[in-house]
């Protein structure tokens, strides 16, 4: 163990004890530790390698290439919970690994989940994750795969899209230059691509009194909050210094 502590803090490993226990625990042979050992120094995310990440108090399955659920995230969870009802029709629009439609589902205690994504990887994740949560996924872009009978009918719809700009995306942590799709970074331009489609489309989907909750940054949270303003959305802007997290919020 103590050997295995070494071998990950000298890779570069900041939690090397509790990631050794972590693999150790994964591992079911000693061979497949070697594996999980070799794959973790090279640099893969330690969640992508144990196939799991704890977001929000939960397991989320996750799979190589697969975008990983960050803490900042759990900022629009709590407000989703807050603002949310038992019961709700959800929404987890380019779900990922489906992490924040699970996590707002959970905490509302019911909730009838749909999610979306374009990414194959992510389905395959999001549909275990989702399903377990008795919800259901669908692949396709957007709004474009769900059932036309979902229409105004959302109470809560949740939203990280991708929002690094094309050209900042070589700032990002290798970790996630290197093991996550670009598909799920790249925000084009200004970053706000996705956010601009996603946003001009909710209202429709918005049951009355229906809210958007889209994460941002700092930075854009002016034009993302714009981009729901024209889209006739009544917007507010929430933050967290602690879990520096900035998320938009628009009612219909
Ligand atoms: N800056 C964000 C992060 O890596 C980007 C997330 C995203 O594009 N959805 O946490």
């Amino acid at each position: 163990m103590d050997d295995l502590e070494d071998e990950l803090r000298a890779s570069g490993s900041v939690f090397a004890e509790d990631e050794a226990r972590l693999l150790s625990e994964s591992a079911t042979s000693e061979a497949e530790l070697d594996s999980m050992v070799r794959r973790r120094t090279s640099g893969e995310p330690i969640q992508q390698i144990v196939g799991w990440a704890e977001f929000c108090g939960l397991r989320i399955k996750v799979e190589p290439g697969v975008f990983l659920p960050r803490q900042r995230t759990e900022f629009l969870v709590e407000r989703a919970i807050a603002l949310g009802d038992r019961g709700d029709t959800l929404l987890d629009i380019c779900c990922g690994s489906g992490a924040i439609g699970v996590a707002v589902a959970t905490g509302l205690g019911r909730a009838d989940l749909h999610a979306t994504d374009i990414d194959p990887a992510a389905v395959r994740c999001a549909a275990e994750n989702v399903s377990e949560a008795g919800g259901r996924m669908y692949q396709g872009d957007l709004y474009e795969p769900l059932p036309r009978l979902l229409h105004g009918r959302f109470n809560l719809i949740l939203a990280n899209a991708p929002y690094v700009p094309t050209g900042q995306l070589h700032l990002m942590p290798r970790e996630a230059r290197l093991h996550e799709q670009t598909v799920t970074l790249d925000g084009g331009e200004d970053g706000l691509d996705i956010q601009r489609r996603l946003i001009t489309e909710a209202p429709g989907w918005l049951a009355e009194d229906g809210r958007l909750l889209v994460e941002t940054s700092d930075r854009q949270a002016g034009t993302t909050m714009d981009l729901m303003k024209e889209a006739g959305l009544v917007t507010t802007l929430a933050t967290s210094a602690e879990l520096d997290a900035t998320v938009v919020i628009g009612r219909r």
